[in-house]
């Protein structure tokens, strides 16, 4: 778990606390547990002190959601307006669905809601958070992970010269505890700076119109490579590729993929394109013909990132996928939050009653993995079975590994 790197004398990285909360004892209270963990912290009763204090290096913000004068749910939409970076933990008086809701709708305008911590709280609560938000701050080993600033030249001549690759990260069926599958994860394979992550290059492609260009690099890639992948026994796996949300706008994305599957004679019911929940709920018209389209010439869909996206339930029942992909956020919350259980719980009900299988991505204990395996989801992703690996080593875990038996 830890990375073995020491939590004091970190001068860069300590983390800044702003609290706003009416009650200006809550405030002081925070203020002297978060000094007396050797954190910054500023605590301020109103709105207009709130935003005067909110400098860019504030790491994390502690809001009451009831105030009088200020309205917290007013305060979350501010926030997300200006795409505040730091982590946002909920307090209220409130009770815990209030503050679920709450979150939730953090999470819609993109922050990342870390906590909630209902009042009155006990102090072993709040030097928790603290604390946790504390270790997350401390600067992971590897700097690639961390967005790069690239210039546009460099992404460019990327597409031109297709400097990508696909990792592969093994699928397991829970019932059989064997590989069916994988999702092939993009990596920039940069001439100098080594092997980047999506994280740094998917919006920028996407804002440099590119990102139709990664796509069909990275589906003729998946194309060619996946006939070599099969389990020891001769079964063949399946290929789940991230399709972007742009691929959902052009009409004639059906027949183009289904040219390629063609011509690299791959059965399409070994692809699966993976369709994120918020770009769904973004085209649902045209996506709703790409993908009934799709299905009829046998691809098989899966909804990614599920449950992110919070309007999907109802409409759900319209899209014609084969999986539902529980976001890893959930599958990691499972343990600390009841109402995560819940949602993995009732996803799982959900997909099953729709007639589609349900795979949970992000799993890394074997808790998870039980907890899982109690409610009938049907297939996991995740470190607990395997990293996502390039060709070579996925060649190697394939050889060697109890899954691919
Ligand atoms: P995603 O589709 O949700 O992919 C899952 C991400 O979770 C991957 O990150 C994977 O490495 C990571 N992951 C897998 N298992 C675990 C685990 O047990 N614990 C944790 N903490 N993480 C795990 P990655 O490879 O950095 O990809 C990030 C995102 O970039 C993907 O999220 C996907 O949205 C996007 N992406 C990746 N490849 C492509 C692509 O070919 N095209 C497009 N348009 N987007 C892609
Ligand atoms: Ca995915
Ligand atoms: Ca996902």
């Amino acid at each position: 778990m830890g990375m073995g790197i020491g939590m004091s004398e970190r001068p860069e990285g300590t983390p800044k606390i702003l609290v706003i909360d009416d009650e200006g004892d809550v405030g002081d209270i925070i203020v002297s547990t978060a000094q007396s963990m050797n954190m910054g912290c500023t605590a301020t009763t109103n709105a207009a002190d709130f935003l005067k204090a909110l400098v860019p290096d504030v790491t994390l913000i502690m809001m009451d959601l009831a105030m009088p004068e200020t309205d917290g749910i007013e305060l979350l939409r501010l926030l997300g307006q200006k795409q505040c970076k730091a982590g946002i933990v909920l307090m209220s008086g409130f009770d815990r669905r209030v503050l679920e809701t709450a979150e939730q709708l953090g999470r819609s305008l993109g922050l990342s809601a870390v906590a909630q911590l209902q009042k009155p709280f006990r102090l072993p609560e709040l030097e928790s958070i603290l604390r946790n938000h504390a270790r997350n701050k401390t600067p992971e080993p590897s700097a690639q992970r961390l967005p790069v600033a690239i210039p546009d030249q460099d992404m460019r001549r990327a597409v031109e010269r297709s400097e990508f690759v696909l990792f592969y990260q093994p699928q397991v069926e829970i019932s059989t505890s064997r590989v069916v599958g994988l999702e092939g994860l993009v990596r920039w394979q940069h001439p100098e700076r080594g092997m980047v992550f999506p994280d740094s290059f998917i919006k920028r492609l996407e804002s440099l119109e590119l990102i139709d260009e990664l796509g069909w690099i990275v589906i003729k890639r998946g194309l060619s490579e996946i006939g070599q992948f099969v389990r020891r026994d001769g079964t063949p796996l399946t290929v789940s590729i991230n399709a972007s949300a742009q691929s959902l706008h052009d009409l004639e994305f059906p027949d183009k993929v289904q040219a390629l599957v063609k011509q690299r004679a791959v059965p399409p019911h070994h692809i699966v394109l993976e369709i994120t929940e918020s770009s769904l709920i973004r085209e649902l018209s045209n996506a709703l013909d790409i993908l009934s389209r799709l299905r009829m010439k046998g691809m098989q869909l899966s909804i990614d990132d599920f449950g992110t996206g919070y309007a999907m339930m109802q409409q759900l029942r319209y899209v014609p996928a084969t999986e539902l992909k529980i976001d890893k956020t959930f599958v990691q919350e499972m343990q600390s939050k009841i109402d995560a259980r819940v949602v993995v719980q009732k996803t799982i009900e959900l997909g099953h009653e729709l007639g589609m299988r349900v795979l949970a991505e992000g799993v890394e204990t074997e808790e998870q993995l039980e907890f899982l395996r109690a409610h009938q989801c049907d297939l996991v992703q995740g470190y607990l079975i395997s990293r996502p690996l390039p060709v070579p080593k996925l060649s190697e875990w394939l050889a060697n590994s109890p899954y691919a038996a």
